[in-house]
C-alpha cells in the first residue's frame, strides 16, 4: 500500500479514462468492489425460476461471487467498467426484416474483439505503476458479477424498464466490460436518477410480455434466451411470438425513446456488419452441417445458440414466415435429419404451411 500512495491515483485516473476513450470505450467509471446494487432484486429473480435454464447464473458459488467481488480477486481495490456501443450508424430498425437479428449480433463477436483492447488498457495502467505488482481479472459477460449493477454504481447511467443500462443522451446499445483491480481508486459517484418516467414502450412492445415490474426479465420467456441460451425445444405457444427472429431480440432497446434520440449522433465505432451476416441467405443455411455452421459462425456471437440451436431458430422463424423455397430444405430435415426435435420443428412448419 507504501508504493501505492507514491502514486497519483486521480491523476491516473484521467489518463485511463483519456486511454479508455482512444480504444473506443466511449464510457468509462470507477467503483469499488463492496458488492452491487440490488443484489436482492438478483437473488430474489433466481429463486423465482426467472432465469430459466440458465444454470451458471444459479450456482451457489456464482451467486456468493456476484454479491462479492472480492471472492473473484481478494485483492480487489476498484473496479472499472467500460462500455462500449455496437451500433455501426445507429440501430437498424429490424422490425420489418426477415430475418431479425439483434443488433450486438450483426457485428463480429465482442467476446474476441473486447478482451484484446482491455489487455491494451491493463498494459496501459501496468505501464504508468510499474514497478507496483498490478492484479487484475477482466470480464465482458464472460464472468459472475453484475455488471448493469457495476456500471450503475460506477455512475455510467440507470438500469431500464427493459432492465438494460442506459446511458443518458446515449441509449443501451452498448457492451459493458469489467477490470477488477487491486489499486485503490477513489469510486464515481453512482448514477441515482430514474429517466424512465412514466414511460411504458418497453414493456408494451414486448412479444411476449416477460418484462415484469422489478425492472427484470423473465428469461423462461425471453425471445433472446429462447433463441440464444436456452438448449432444448421453444414451446409452441410462444413460437409465432417469436416471429422472425433467429437470434436474439431487441425490440425492447429499439423502441426506447433514449435510443432513438441516440440513433441519430452516435457514437463512433469498429462493430461493422460481419461477412457472415452480410451473406446469411436462410435456405442455404437450412441446409449447412455442423463443421459448416462452425467455420461461418465461429466469430459470430450466433455461434453462442449453437449448431441445433441455431436451426432450431431458423425453423421457428421459417414456420412464421414460409416461402416456397423453404420448402425443400425442410423436407430435407423431417426425414433425414438425426435429431427428433428438429425433425418435430420441420413437422411443425409444414403443418404450419397447409393449415
Ligand atoms: S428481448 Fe424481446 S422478448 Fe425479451 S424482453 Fe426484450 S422485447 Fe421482450
Ligand atoms: S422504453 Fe421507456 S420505460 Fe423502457 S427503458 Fe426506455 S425509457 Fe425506460
Amino acid at each position: 500500500m507504501k508504493r501505492f500512495l507514491q502514486i497519483d491515483l486521480q491523476f491516473l485516473k484521467d489518463e485511463i479514462k483519456t486511454e479508455a476513450k482512444s480504444l473506443g470505450f466511449s464510457r468509462i467509471g470507477f467503483t469499488n468492489p463492496d458488492g452491487p446494487l440490488h443484489f436482492d432484486t438478483f437473488f430474489d429473480w433466481i429463486n423465482n425460476g426467472y432465469a430459466a435454464e440458465m444454470e451458471y447464473l444459479t450456482r451457489p458459488d456464482t451467486i456468493a461471487k456476484r454479491k462479492d467481488p472480492k471472492l473473484i480477486l481478494p485483492a480487489c481495490k476498484s473496479i472499472i467498467v467500460v462500455a462500449m456501443p455496437y451500433t455501426p450508424s445507429g440501430f437498424e430498425k429490424r422490425d420489418n426484416k426477415f430475418p431479425k437479428i439483434a443488433n450486438y449480433a450483426i457485428g463480429d463477436d465482442y467476446h474476441i474483439i473486447i478482451p484484446k483492447l482491455l489487455d491494451k488498457l491493463i498494459k496501459f495502467i501496468v505501464s504508468k505503476v510499474n514497478p507496483v505488482e498490478v492484479e487484475y481479472r477482466v470480464y465482458t459477460d464472460t464472468g459472475p458479477i453484475l455488471e448493469k449493477e457495476l456500471a450503475q454504481k460506477a455512475g455510467l447511467g440507470w438500469i431500464g424498464k427493459n432492465t438494460c443500462l442506459i446511458i443518458p443522451g446515449k441509449g443501451s446499445f452498448f457492451f459493458l466490460a469489467e477490470i477488477l483491480i487491486n489499486l485503490p481508486f477513489d469510486p464515481d459517484i453512482k448514477f441515482e436518477k430514474d429517466f424512465c418516467g412514466n414511460c411504458t414502450r418497453c414493456i408494451d412492445s414486448c412479444p411476449t410480455n416477460c418484462i415484469l415490474q422489478n425492472r427484470t426479465i423473465d428469461a423462461n420467456r425471453c425471445i433472446s434466451y429462447l433463441t440464444i441460451e436456452n438448449r432444448g425445444s421453444i414451446p409452441e405457444e410462444l413460437r409465432k411470438k417469436i416471429n422472425g427472429w433467429i437470434f436474439g431480440c431487441d425490440i425492447c432497446q429499439q423502441v426506447c425513446p433514449w435510443n432513438i434520440k441516440f440513433s441519430k449522433e452516435p457514437d463512433p465505432n469498429f462493430f461493422q456488419t460481419s461477412e457472415s451476416i452480410k451473406k446469411f441467405d436462410i435456405v442455404s443455411d437450412l441446409k449447412i452441417d455442423k463443421s459448416e455452421f462452425k467455420n461461418k459462425y465461429l466469430k459470430s456471437p450466433i455461434y453462442r445458440a449453437k449448431f441445433v440451436g441455431y436451426k432450431r431458430n431458423l425453423l421457428v422463424a421459417a414456420g412464421n414466415n414460409f416461402h416456397p423455397k423453404l420448402v425443400e430444405p425442410i423436407y430435407n430435415i423431417l426425414n433425414n435429419d438425426e435429431n427428433p426435435e428438429l425433425q418435430e420443428l420441420a413437422a411443425w412448419v409444414l403443418k404450419n404451411k397447409y393449415e
